[in-house]
């Protein structure tokens, strides 16, 4: 538990999409970790329950509920239920996603469009668009998209990707100036290349997928998805307090030269 009080959560409850793997389960764990009561969400049951032990043998209280993030009806019912189970909604981390396999864009089909833009962007809106009216009753929150570096520059053969994640940048923006003065902060997250399953089937999960993709990031190596937890929990913090419509790197200076 943080001895800092601004980045204390203890008596708040975060809500995370995307938690039974990677970016999402480390960042639940570390709300978890950070004194927060936590709602986690996946269309993995398996990857799910995963993360409910880990938060469970930190001694902290879960929900652990299968959602769809691109069915407004289930998104609907798991931030209702969040509610109804722990009283309120302060934090939410609106993560889940996919990735695209590379492929021109003549070359990319309608049905994977369709669900790049499904999975990753019209989740975020549907997410918003519910945890908002909660947030407001009492008193405001915080709200971090993943975005990504492929959501503040474009990459060859990533077209409905790219679209999906520069989507979830400008939707955080125009969140955050309709709400900002009702204490709602909203903000995207861009992870530069980040050490998880996703990026295991990207690059093949061989040393030579992972090298190459390696020399994309000016550090020299991947990042962890602990240092992206670590980022969500700064900009949900109160020590993020005046940090809204904003999309911030954490990329080991991928991004850096655009
Ligand atoms: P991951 O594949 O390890 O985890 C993604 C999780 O999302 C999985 O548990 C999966 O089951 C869940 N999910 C997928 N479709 C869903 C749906 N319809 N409903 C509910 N849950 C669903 O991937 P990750 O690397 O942890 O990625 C998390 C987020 O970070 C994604 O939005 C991704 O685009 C983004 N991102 C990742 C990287 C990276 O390098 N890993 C970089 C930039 C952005």
């Amino acid at each position: 538990m943080s001895e800092n009080p601004k980045f204390n959560f203890t008596g708040k409850v975060a809500f995370v999409t995307g938690a039974g793997s990677g970016i999402g389960r480390a960042t639940a764990l570390a709300f978890a970790s950070a004194g927060a009561a936590v709602s986690i969400a996946d269309i993995s049951e398996a990857g799910l329950e995963a993360t409910a032990e880990q938060i469970t043998a930190l001694g902290v209280k879960v929900l652990a509920q299968r959602c769809d993030v691109t069915k407004t009806a289930e998104i609907k019912a798991v931030l209702d239920t969040t509610v109804a189970t722990f009283g309120r909604l302060d934090c939410a981390f609106n993560n889940a996603g996919i990735e695209q396999p590379g492929a021109s864009i003549i070359d990319l089909s309608e049905e994977m469009l369709d669900r790049v833009l499904d999975v990753n962007l019209k989740s975020v809106f549907l997410c918003m668009k519910h945890e908002i009216p909660l947030m407001l009753k009492n008193g405001g929150g915080s709200i971090v998209n993943t975005s990504s570096g492929a959501g503040v520059m474009a990459i060859r053969n990533q077209s409905g990707y790219c679209a999906s994640k520069f989507g979830v940048t400008v939707a955080s923006k125009v969140a955050a100036l309709e709400f900002a003065d009702q204490g709602i902060r909203v903000n995207a997250l861009c992870p530069g290349i980040i050490d998880t399953p996703m990026i295991a089937r990207y690059t093949g999960g061989t040393e030579e997928g992972r090298a190459r993709i390696i020399k994309q990031e000016p550090v020299g190596r991947m990042g962890r998805p602990e240092e992206i937890a670590a980022t969500v929990l700064f900009m949900c913090s109160d020590l993020g307090a005046f940090i809204t419509g904003h999309a911030l790197v954490a990329d080991g200076a991928q991004t850096a030269g655009i």
